[in-house]
């Protein structure tokens, strides 16, 4: 199934091609698929085969499920309804309060962002298969537990039980840095590639990481934290506790905790994001305290890429996240932090490419792993071993 994602259509040779099944287990698998009414044959011929016989391509059949994908942000609930093959049916935003709210608070604006995602899309919710939230935080997405997170009141919340309460179809939960992941493998810029990792800058700052096509989640469960990795003994004090955390030093609100210094009364009376693009402006208008809090937070930022490359030495790194809006977060000069930093070898150093993404593509990829969840489930009743998903 994984394979047939790919590309739009595919011809089972191909299948048996990427995944290394042989034929007639591709034509075994498949041919139950078509039964279960999962895939389909796409229309129009590619050519006649070797033996002769028009080749038909297959493709994965859209009306089979209907899915949501949902990103909880500081203000809003954005959410996708995507079809089985991944287009998109609608998209919507529903504000919500923001600040820590209870669990039973933040499951009923879910449960209203999801029936406003029905209407817009002009669909009831018995007809949706599974839904997906993403949180950002210490989340432990196959447990469907959320360790930490600035959107609750407290910890170790057991989000996707809360959540099942308001939904009769599978509820999955997941680290929003990993949608952001599963958004570039299945519409993005990973869609090429077999292994790369994201990072996403925004309040927080996190990192999904995709191995072989797949993301990794670490053998806890909680994926890539790049923003708690450690850059100074007894440094900044970080929003998860710690201290010297890289986030204290390149988030929205390490930036913001100097921005006072910088701003005029006036000025600091915004929301995080007006006094963001305040400070922001006075850095290009020459303000030259202004411009050294960005290119200290960009050179913090260079480091932590270059440790990521040093650990994972991906093909290529995707940057996202609103602070994407700042270029001296990303600039020149950050990526000659980040070159000067990593071991030295013949290759050229990985590609870093910027993906501003809005945060309804978070919601796609929340909806992406709703999909890939039903997928399984709907293999696993199939009796399907583990290489249909592939
Ligand atoms: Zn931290």
């Amino acid at each position: 199934m994984a394979a047939m994602r790919s590309a739009p259509e595919i011809a089972r040779v191909d299948i048996s091609r990427q995944t290394g099944l042989s034929p007639a287990t591709v034509t075994a698998v498949t041919s139950e698929l078509i039964l279960a009414g999962l895939i389909e044959d796409a229309p129009g011929v590619t050519g006649p085969t070797r033996r002769g016989r028009p080749r038909v391509n297959l493709r994965i059949r859209g009306c089979a499920h209907r899915v949501i994908g949902a990103k909880l942000a500081d203000r809003t609930i954005t959410t996708a309804v995507l079809d089985f093959a991944g287009k998109t049916l609608a998209e919507a935003e529903y504000p919500i309060p923001g600040g820590g709210m209870s669990p039973d608070r933040v499951a009923t604006y879910v449960a209203k962002a999801v029936q406003d995602a029905c209407g817009k899309a002009e669909m009831r919710l018995e007809e949706i298969s599974g839904i997906c939230l993403g949180v950002a935080g210490f989340v432990d997405g196959p447990r469907g537990l959320v360790h930490w997170s600035r959107a609750f009141d407290r910890r170790d919340v057991r989000l996707t039980e809360l959540l099942s309460r308001h939904f009769a179809c599978p509820v999955f939960v997941e680290n929003d840095a990993n949608l952001i992941a599963m958004a570039e493998l299945w519409f993005g810029m990973g869609r090429e590639k077999r292994d790369f990792v994201t990072v996403t800058l925004e309040n927080g700052l996190g990192m999904g990481i995709v191995i072989d096509r797949k993301l990794y989640r670490g053998s806890r469960r909680r994926g890539a934290e790049l923003g708690h990795t450690k850059v100074a003994l007894d440094g900044a004090l970080c929003s998860c506790g710690q201290r010297g955390c890289l986030e204290a030093y390149v988030a929205e609100y390490a930036l913001l905790r100097e921005a006072n210094l910088v701003l005029d009364a006036g000025q600091r009376l915004g929301d995080a994001g007006a006094r963001m693009d305040a400070l922001y402006a006075e850095a290009r208008g020459g303000n030259a305290r202004a411009l050294e809090i960005f290119r200290r937070a960009g050179r913090m930022f260079g480091l932590g890429l270059a440790n990521v490359v040093n650990i994972f030495d991906p093909s290529l790194i995707v940057l996202s996240g609103t602070a994407m809006r700042y270029e001296y977060l990303y600039d020149e000069a950050v990526m000659a932090e980040m070159r000067a930093n990593i071991i030295k070898v013949d290759d050229a150093p990985p590609d870093v490419r910027v993906h501003e993404w809005g945060d309804v593509l978070w919601a796609k990829g929340a909806a992406a792993l709703a999909l890939e969840g039903i997928t399984e489930l709907a293999l696993a009743s199939l009796g399907q071993p583990r290489s249909a998903a592939e």
